[in-house]
């Protein structure tokens, strides 16, 4: 079908749409309403929206969402969602509730061109984008298989780069944080996570959207970031660190810092001192993920008290640091473990 997806629109362009058809521009707010706010997504079952308009709208446009495969529920209790979209291409989406949370890890490529060592997603190249259409109907799917609850929180955490897929990415979240006619869900509760693509960074700092950002780490030192992320020899630490210091942050907002422990690379207690120094004058949140294995990968988790030494090291430095227990590791789900087999 090559009809116009009124999904990904924003408000402001479907009161647009509304006008080209020769409606009132408030239908096309109205229609946002349906679709964002209430997660209507059969333009009949709108039912204060003019026949004549909706049979209009209905030979210009439909409403397309991907199309749900398969929903994997681990014995952690997050559920994995793999998505097909219209090409075929696969994505998935994680929700992972905690205490009265939901969050919903979101993906904005199918594949990731930065081919990180240590990520299995890194494996499979980049494949394209997603559209912004693509990005709000994960959250829409979403909502509909937590229903009655919703996603509380999201995280821009799964498949892809979210910042080397900027208009697409800011696009949706506009759709996510519009508080009159989108879904309502404050910035705060939106987390866009980066490998240091400080262009990026800086470019999405410029959207003003308040959101928080999240680094991906994994290293404090050139030499070892280099050999695990292919991003540093474009921007090294320097540069990262001074885009991420000029990101704008509200009052109490933090910047969140990932940081994989991979055994003998990273996770020694010089490591945790020269990270703790280079956080240093950075209002910072340190996140430890402890490596999640997967076939074929050259790296190891290192023992449970390495990783607490090295979080004390931060602590007693006075850096808010978490240890980050992937959920979802059963199913496939866990932070970068996201690649599905080629179906058959
Ligand atoms: N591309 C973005 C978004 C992905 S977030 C980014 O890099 O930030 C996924 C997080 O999981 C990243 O911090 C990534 O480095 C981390 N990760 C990748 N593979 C992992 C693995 N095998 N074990 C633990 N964390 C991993």
């Amino acid at each position: 079908m090559s009809s116009l997806n009124l999904i990904g629109h924003s408000p402001s362009e479907l009161q647009d749409l509304a006008a080209e058809l020769g409606a009132s521009p408030y239908r096309g707010r109205q229609l946002a309403t349906w679709m964002y706010r209430k997660g209507v997504l059969d333009l009949d079952a709108m039912s204060d929206l003019p026949k004549e308009f909706r049979a209009a709208l209905g030979e210009r446009a439909g409403i397309e969402v991907p199309a749900v495969e398969v929903v994997t529920p681990s014995l952690d209790g997050s559920r994995k969602i793999v998505l097909r979209l219209a090409d075929d291409s696969r994505i998935s989406a994680v929700l992972m509730p905690d205490d009265d949370r939901l969050t919903l890890c979101l993906s904005t490529q199918v594949g990731c061109g930065f081919a990180c060592a240590f990520c299995l997603t890194g494996t499979m190249g980049l494949e394209r984008n997603l559209t912004t259409a693509e990005i709000v109907g994960q959250l829409l799917v979403a909502n509909r298989i937590a229903a009655p609850i919703r996603v509380t929180h999201m995280v821009f955490m799964g498949m892809g780069e979210p910042l080397a897929n900027v208009g697409p990415l800011t696009g949706a979240i506009r759709i996510f944080t519009d508080a009159k006619l989108g879904l309502g869900y404050s910035p705060r509760r939106i987390t866009v996570s980066t490998v240091g693509l400080v262009s990026g960074i800086e470019r999405l700092a410029r959207a003003n959207l308040k959101v928080n950002l999240a680094v991906s780490l994994h290293a404090a030192s050139d030499e070892v970031r280099s050999r695990l992320m292919t991003v540093n020899t474009s921007w090294n630490l320097a540069a990262l660190m001074a885009a991420v210091k000029r990101y704008p942050l509200q009052p109490r907002q933090r910047v969140f810092f990932e940081y994989v422990m991979l055994h003998e690379v990273n996770d020694s207690q010089d490591d945790a001192r020269r990270l703790a120094g280079l956080l240093r004058g950075v209002r910072a949140k340190v996140n430890l993920i402890p490596f999640n294995d997967w076939a074929g990968s050259r790296f190891h988790r290192p023992p449970l008290p390495t990783i607490l030494k090295f979080q004390s090291i931060l602590l007693e430095a006075g850096i808010t640091t978490t240890v980050r227990w992937s959920k979802g590791e059963d199913i496939g789900a866990a932070c970068g473990q996201l690649k599905e087999p080629v179906p058959a």
